[in-house]
């Protein structure tokens, strides 16, 4: 559900004039708002409900982006009804349609780049840039199952029958669930809807309520590309109200969701056996720094992977574990580097640090900055939220460093999603390792050392899912498999590249004899 202070409105009149809306001093909320209706089969409607719930700015908490759909199961009902009618012919559909799809889509969203990447910024807070770079990677990702969901199939078997042939088919599943998170809120619907369309699947996909239009504006290039009524649908509102039918109800054969690993865990207990789940989840990920690192290069990733989108990566560096013979030399140039990163709202020039992507993530970063003082780690940088000028009007903190940090305090193990990073000091590899592993994630790790046979020996060593040597934890190619181990993935299928492509199908062993 939002965390920001998102105004569930009772009806679809949503111009904010109301006078109890006052918030933040003596300031009213005064815009007009547009509504944004659900997408279910090949159609714009409201909420059964008639209500709406209000998307708004973090970086200034006066813009309302729009008002919403607040959904229920009865919205839900309808689109996963919708997308099980579409669903037989969608599957016979030849692949080169639903290629054609999806390629037109990805121009539809590369001929609106630089809009969306406006809005994106409005409602999530990201740096316009990486807003941009964002939707560009998703139309992206569109194109690359279009071409390769074309030559995604089964194998054969040699057999000792001269007059038989043995393989197997690649089918799709039905009706898939699409459930994602705010922190990448295109590219993540895209490398899960494009896979599950191109193999023939239909779609029921819920964004998070932090993030509704950049989805909507997905759903609408597919729209516009001319996708089928019924093939994808779109229903937005509180996981509270729409998350439980999305999981359980019969027709759903599949599930796949990113987002925290206490949701994750909900989703995969709820679910029956016979629907296929793949959880993206949460992550501690480490960096260790040996003794002959490239000093500058190591807090040059930290600052990178601990603290571009304001720490809100899955993947984003949140433990730096680091020989105590270079720890002093690392910090300083830590310090120096994050000073000169600018924060404030994404569509200034320069700026490094976002605000949070909402209120309740913005409490959560400060209440694990105090846990982290009470616990005795030392904050020797920032961790303070900003509340001068422009700052007051949105959810701005500045980026914490914590050293003396020892790993069994809750700011070294548990998930904080956001800019702080823990500095760990060790004396040897073997230490550095012992603590890395000893969290229940297992996302994204990296090791920055010029040592060769180290380097290929903590890719053995770690438990994570992505392992990285000299580059930051944060980042991963579209063409190659994404996921992690431990709590921050369930075991069972990766995203990305033609891995993607596998928890959309089934497999039949066919023989035929002649
Ligand atoms: P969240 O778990 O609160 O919500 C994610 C989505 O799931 C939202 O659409 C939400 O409405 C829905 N949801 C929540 N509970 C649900 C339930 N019980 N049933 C059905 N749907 C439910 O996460 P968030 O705050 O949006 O995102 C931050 C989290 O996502 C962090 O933990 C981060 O690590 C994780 N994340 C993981 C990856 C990855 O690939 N591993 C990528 C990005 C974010």
């Amino acid at each position: 559900m939002s965390g920001k202070r998102s105004a569930w409105n009772g009806n679809q009149q949503t111009s904010l004039t109301d006078p109890s809306k006052k918030e933040k001093g003596d300031r009213v909320l005064t815009t007009k708002v547009e509504t944004f209706n659900n997408y279910i089969n090949g159609e714009w409607r409201e909420a059964v409900s008639k209500k709406t719930f209000s998307d708004i700015n973090p970086a200034n908490t006066e813009d309302i982006i729009g008002a919403f759909q607040a959904s229920n199961e009865q919205d839900i009902k309808l689109a996963i009804e919708a997308a099980n009618k579409a669903f037989p012919e969608w599957a016979r559909t030849a692949p080169s349609k639903r290629a054609a799809i999806l390629n037109k889509a990805a121009d539809i969203l590369e001929q609106n780049a630089d809009k969306y990447a406006s809005e994106l910024t409005r409602e999530e807070g990201k740096h316009v840039t990486d807003a941009k770079n964002e939707v560009l990677r998703s139309a992206q990702t569109l194109r690359f199952y279009a071409i390769e969901g074309q030559s995604y199939s089964g194998e054969t078997f040699p057999n000792d029958d001269p007059n038989m042939k043995v393989s197997t088919e690649r089918e799709p599943l039905g009706v898939v669930s699409v459930i994602t998170p705010w922190n990448f809120p295109i590219s993540i619907p895209s490398r899960k809807i494009a896979p599950a369309l191109i193999m023939g699947n239909t779609v029921v996909f819920k964004p998070s309520s932090d993030t509704p239009l950049i989805a909507i504006r997905l759903v609408e290039a597919l729209h516009q590309a001319g996708i089928p009524k019924g093939v994808i649908n779109l229903v937005t509102g509180k996981a509270s109200d729409v998350g439980d039918l999305l999981v359980t109800h019969p027709a759903i054969k599949a599930v796949t969701f990113t987002g925290s690993t206490s949701a994750g865990e909900d989703i995969h207990k709820k679910s029956s056996f016979t629907t296929r789940t793949q959880m993206e989840l949460g992550g501690k990920n480490p960096m260790i720094v040996m003794d002959d690192a490239d000093i500058d290069l190591a807090a040059t990733l930290t600052v990178n992977g601990g603290f571009s989108l304001s720490g809100q990566a899955c993947t984003g560096t949140s433990r730096v574990i680091v020989l105590e013979k270079v720890k002093e030399a690392f910090l300083e140039k830590l310090i120096a580097k994050t000073r000169a990163l600018k924060i404030g709202n994404g569509f200034e020039e320069g700026v490094k640090i976002g605000p949070l992507a909402n209120e309740r993530q913005m409490k959560n970063v400060l209440n694990y900055i105090g846990i982290g003082e009470s616990e005795g780690a030392d904050l020797v940088y920032g961790g303070r939220r900003l509340t001068e000028g422009d700052y007051s009007l949105g959810y701005f903190i500045q980026p914490a460093i914590f050293t003396n940090v020892h790993p069994t305090m809750r700011i070294a193990k548990e998930e904080i999603f956001g800019p702080v990073i823990a500095i760990i000091g060790v004396n040897s590899y073997e230490e550095a390792i012992e603590i890395a592993n000893d969290v229940e994630y297992g996302l994204s790790a990296s090791i920055v050392t010029n040592n060769l046979k180290l380097a290929h020996q903590f890719t053995k060593d770690i438990q994570a899912g992505t392992v990285k040597v000299n580059r930051t934890t944060t980042g991963n190619l579209m063409n190659a498999p994404f996921g992690g181990l431990k709590k921050s993935s369930t075991s069972t299928f990766r995203e990305s590249g033609r891995a993607g492509l596998e928890f959309f199908t089934q497999v039949k062993t066919v023989y035929v004899g002649y």
